[in-house]
């Protein structure tokens, strides 16, 4: 990782699961698109081909890289339009047949909102619990269906403590009782293997800016076939179900970024995971009183890394490590202008308190060992230092 200490790059990055650097590869991909390439891509005069080309090949790229057919990718303008798109869309569209979803109580508030939303509007929603690593029961998910369940939508893996769902056994339940099945892998593509060639998903999100492509660009898979409303209304781009000039560029660094991704992600998941455990171990050998939250292993994502710390707040930790240019983050990135403690720890069963002291540290791409022993620096001592301040520190010996 690039060491220098300025504005422009943070000194330690641990916040890859709230976003990623844009890879080299995948702004050169895009340049063309952002300059000479302005041609709007639903004109029919040929200065205009290049964009619908180079978006048709980014929908070829993000078909391949989860295992569907390019026709059954919607380019939309963030992972939250996906999910709205999927939760509203199936919603609207199966209103005659009943009007209750089946999530859990663990999902990215780009889930969560719109399901309590639509219940504003009439639609129960049941949360299914998760036990305290973090893991959904596909026994309590077929217990929980209702002759009305239209939709059963389940994070594939989960962005604040990296648990991943057994979504084959879970979609089976779906399949096997006839209710589509939806699935927010945005922080599962490009990180883990996810194919929807022999589950039967029927909708899944995907957002660039996780693996190293362009904020502001998504996609939904939606098998063919699917029983969905359209989304956007206004002109016929994306086959009439999300109107809207494409953002070319943006889908086209979206298409190479996932190529990449997928492309290295075997020696990049063996690489981060090792990492990721020296990390959890160095933390654990070297401050007393921490949780690790979500599971350890194979079914954790290999960058995620979360830890309760006993008698300190969060928030404080988190501004200490940003004076040395450390970034990190304490619940999910969306909600860490809240007070609230995060939904997913409450969730796991974590207590008020501890779930104040948890804090985030995601890894990335960029991130070597050298970030580790920087971060084991100046993290214990500064973990020290709130201790002795708080007026909840129960035990001297911590200090
Ligand atoms: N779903 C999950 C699990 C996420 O982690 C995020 C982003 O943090 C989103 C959805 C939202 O994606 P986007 O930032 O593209 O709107």
């Amino acid at each position: 990782m690039n060491t220098q200490n300025n504005l422009q790059k943070p000194f330690l990055y641990f916040d890859n699961a709230a976003t990623t650097p844009l890879c080299p590869e995948v702004l050169e991909a895009m340049m063309p698109y952002l300059t000479s390439q302005y041609g709007n891509p639903s004109a029919v005069y040929r200065f205009a081909r290049a964009a619908r080309k180079g978006i048709e090949e980014a929908r070829e790229q993000v078909a391949a890289a989860i295992s569907a057919q390019p026709g059954e990718i919607f380019f939309t303008a963030s992972g939250t339009e996906a999910n709205n798109w999927a939760l509203r869309g199936v919603s609207d569209a199966w209103r005659h047949k009943g009007g209750h979803i089946i999530t859990t109580a663990i999902e990215h508030h780009a889930i969560d909102h719109v399901c309590k939303g639509l219940a504003k509007q009439g639609v129960e929603v049941t949360y299914l619990p998760v036990d305290k690593e973090g893991f959904v029961s596909p026994e309590d998910l077929k217990a929980s269906i209702r002759p009305d369940t239209i939709l059963i939508s389940i994070m594939w893996a989960n962005n604040e403590i990296g648990t991943i769902q057994p979504i084959a056994d879970l979609s089976a339940v779906a399949r096997e009782k006839g209710i589509l099945f939806h699935t927010d892998a945005v922080q599962a593509v490009g990180h883990i293997p996810v194919s929807v060639q022999d589950l039967p998903v029927d909708m899944l999100t995907m957002s660039a800016h996780k693996f190293g492509g362009p904020k502001g660009v998504g996609a939904l898979y939606i098998r063919k076939g699917t029983k969905i409303d359209s989304f956007l209304y206004g002109g016929a781009q994306e086959k009439k179900r999300r109107a809207g000039t494409e953002n070319v560029a943006g889908i086209i660094g979206m298409g190479a970024a996932i190529a990449l991704a997928v492309g290295q992600q075997e020696a990049e998941h063996k690489r981060i995971t090792k990492m990721r455990d020296t990390l959890i171990k160095r933390i654990e050998y070297a401050i007393p009183k921490v949780d690790l939250n979500g599971p350890r292993g194979e079914n954790r994502l290999p960058g995620n890394i979360n830890f309760s710390f006993d008698y300190i707040e969060g928030e404080s930790l988190l501004l200490l490590l940003d004076m040395h240019g450390c970034c990190a983050s304490s619940g999910s990135a969306c909600s860490s202008a809240s007070l609230e403690p995060s939904h997913v720890l409450m969730a796991l069963g974590v207590p008020h308190e501890k779930a104040h002291g948890s804090i985030r540290f995601s890894l990335g791409k960029e991130s070597t060992y050298e970030d580790i022993e920087s971060l084991m620096e100046i993290l214990p001592k500064h973990v020290r230092q709130l201790r002795a301040m708080s007026p909840l520190t129960e035990d001297d010996e911590i200090l």
